[in-house]
């Protein structure tokens, strides 16, 4: 018998047929060719018993299987890296899923200036070149009582751009109960270290007073004093800490800097969102911090940016460092950034406005009935979805704890919730939920409104796709 290899069309006869026509006209004759060569590659390396053959329903002597692999292949190589999912995890700042979704009016002036010039750095009064770091300033010092503001790349670049600026060489003073990882590997240590700055310890790790920092300061060890909120974690029990107040008294005393990272940016009052209590940049700023770092896109609902707020000549220094030229922000961030800062100017209607703060004060029924629609829509199309009650969260390494009630749907196929979850994120448009014994949750709470209708269609198609 002949060898079956002799039988697979050639490239050349598959892409020059009538049937061809439509994809070399969409995707080029030139990577036509070239994935149809792959598609023949795979089958005659399948024959040749190193795997990857035609597939049992595929005639291998069919032109037609080559041309349908090549075009699954390349439609598949079109689909963007990066794209829109819809998140059903019910935690609202979901750092993997890009944490703040952002305001209409923030989307519009990222579109407005992203295409255009931009007077970027360009004073328009005097016609002569201006600076990227006025932009945002005023909005940030009216909302914070901030003296001066300045925004880069985020908040670990803007620490970074702290610890550099005012404890290159020098002693840092830092509390062994702050110590802290943030996330994605970015520990306080660590990065004090490769800011050039040396880590000076002091107190314990349930316990530090402000006689602990008294010592290093008055020793002359150090050259300021972090402190760093514990955002992402709580301690409980035998704990004190030195408060801001005390800390900026001894600074003040000393001539020393006291920086405040405080990570999460709220601006409004937590009790408007439903949340307990947490500190604010204003907060801080009253309480005698000299610097203050935020994210942009975590409580504040904004871009990612990191935000330092703070006396004047501090912020002063830290503009001047030649490190703030490399964790330098871009225009279509400060324009998101500018946007969502106008927003707050109503408070009235910000909790509506910016998205995170809508869906963290969304209300209870109103989650309630988007679930009970949801699970009609999909009973209709034939899937059993039960109304459960959920437990999000915050997110974004933000409220430690803190659950989030919250309704959503839970679905059990039969082929199994991690099928059924894979078939989600395989769609077109990714969804995103929660494995709950067994049954797979989507949470309504982070569906964005509008995306209730798309939800229902990707649950369909992933329902069938999943066996
Ligand atoms: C999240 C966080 C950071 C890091 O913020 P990014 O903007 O993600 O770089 C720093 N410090 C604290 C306390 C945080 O919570």
């Amino acid at each position: 018998m002949s060898d079956p290899r002799s039988l697979i069309p050639s490239v050349d006869s598959i892409v020059a047929a009538e049937a061809a026509a439509d994809v070399v006209a969409r995707f080029g004759r030139a990577r036509v060719v070239h994935a149809v060569r792959a598609a023949v590659d795979a089958v005659r390396a399948g024959l040749s018993g190193s795997g990857g053959g035609p597939e049992p329903h595929e005639d291998m002597t069919d032109p037609a299987i080559y041309l349908d692999r090549a075009r699954r292949a390349l439609e598949h190589a079109e689909v963007p890296s990066l794209r829109h999912v819809i998140n059903a995890t019910g935690v609202v700042l979901h750092t993997n899923l890009g944490r703040a979704p952002l305001a209409e009016d923030a989307v519009r002036a990222m579109r407005d200036v992203a295409g255009r010039y931009t007077n970027l750095e360009f004073d328009l009064d005097s016609g002569v070149r201006g600076s990227r770091y006025v932009h945002c300033v005023s909005l940030l010092t009216d909302l914070t009582g901030a003296e001066d503001a300045l925004v880069v790349n985020n908040a670990a670049a803007a620490l970074v751009l702290a610890l550099n600026t005012f404890g290159q060489g020098r002693g840092v003073a830092v509390s062994r109960g702050e110590l802290v990882e943030i996330g994605g590997g970015f520990r306080i240590p660590e990065m004090l270290e490769r800011a050039g700055a040396r880590l000076v310890e002091v107190g314990s790790t349930n316990r530090t007073r402000v006689g602990d920092y008294v010592e290093v300061v008055e020793a002359g060890e150090v050259a300021a004093v972090l402190k760093v909120h514990r955002s992402n974690f709580r301690i409980t029990g035998f704990t004190e800490e030195a408060s801001v107040g005390e800390l900026s008294a001894l600074c003040r005393t000393h001539g020393l800097p006291l920086v405040h990272d405080l990570g999460s940016g709220l601006l409004i009052d937590a009790g408007a969102l439903g949340l307990p209590e947490e500190p604010r940049a204003v907060d801080s700023l009253r309480a005698g911090s000299d610097i203050v770092v935020v994210s942009g896109d975590k409580l504040m609902g904004a871009t990612q940016a990191g935000v330092i707020l703070g006396r004047g000549a501090h912020v002063a220094r830290m503009r001047k460092n030649p490190l703030c030229r490399a964790l330098r922000v871009d225009k279509v961030t400060l324009a998101g950034l500018e946007a969502t800062l106008r927003l707050y100017g109503d408070p009235a209607r910000v909790v509506r406005t910016v998205p995170t703060l809508a869906m963290l004060s969304a209300d209870k029924e109103a989650l309630e009935s988007r679930a009970r629609a949801l699970a009609e829509a999909l009973e209709h199309a034939g899937i059993r979805a039960e109304v459960v009650a959920t437990a999000g969260a915050v997110g974004g390494g933000t409220y430690p704890g803190v659950e989030l009630a919250s309704w959503g749907v839970e679905m059990r196929h039969s082929a199994g919730a991690d099928a059924l979850a894979a078939a989600l994120r395989q769609g077109d448009l990714p969804v995103i939920g929660r494995i709950v014994d067994d049954g797979l949750r989507l949470d309504v709470r982070t569906v964005l409104p509008g995306q209730d209708e798309a939800l229902v269609q990707c649950v369909l198609e992933a329902w069938r796709r999943a066996g």
